[in-house]
């Protein structure tokens, strides 16, 4: 497994991917709390930029400036991958042992058991913790 980059560590902060990067493999990359937490730092970072900008521009371009990039880079990121942190909880839940248990929290991909993150197919308990929903 490759070490995140400098940059990668920056991307990762701000979660400025719609992908999972290679390095993501034992940890779910999107969280409903990162994306959220996310979304919240972009969409301040933005709005300071958009009042600095209402100091040199006019209001016609500081409205269009602050309209786009809120989408673009606060809102529609944020969404994307909600969508894709529920389709890999949909992933789990339809095709593991972890997803037909009780102990496994899909909010948040968790066995409730071993306070542990569910990644793959693989349950982390090796299936001695399972219990029917
Ligand atoms: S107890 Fe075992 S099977 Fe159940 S969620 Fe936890 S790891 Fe998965």
């Amino acid at each position: 497994m490759r070490e995140p980059t400098e940059g990668d560590k920056f991307l990762d902060l701000f979660l400025l991917r719609m992908r999972e990067p290679d390095y993501a493999i034992d940890q779910p990359y999107y969280t409903t709390g990162s994306i959220v937490a996310a979304a919240l730092m972009r969409v301040s970072i933005l709005g300071a930029a958009s009042f600095l900008l209402s100091l040199y521009a006019q209001s016609n371009t500081v409205w269009w400036f602050a309209m786009l990039s809120l989408w673009g880079i606060g809102v529609y990121p944020a969404w994307m991958q909600y969508q894709r942190f529920h389709e890999r909880v949909e992933k789990i839940t339809a095709g593991t042992l972890c997803g037909a248990c009780r102990h496994f929290n899909p909010t948040n991909q968790l066995c409730m058991v071993l306070d542990e993150h569910v990644t793959s197919e693989h349950p982390p308990c090796e299936g001695e913790a399972w219990e029917p929903k």
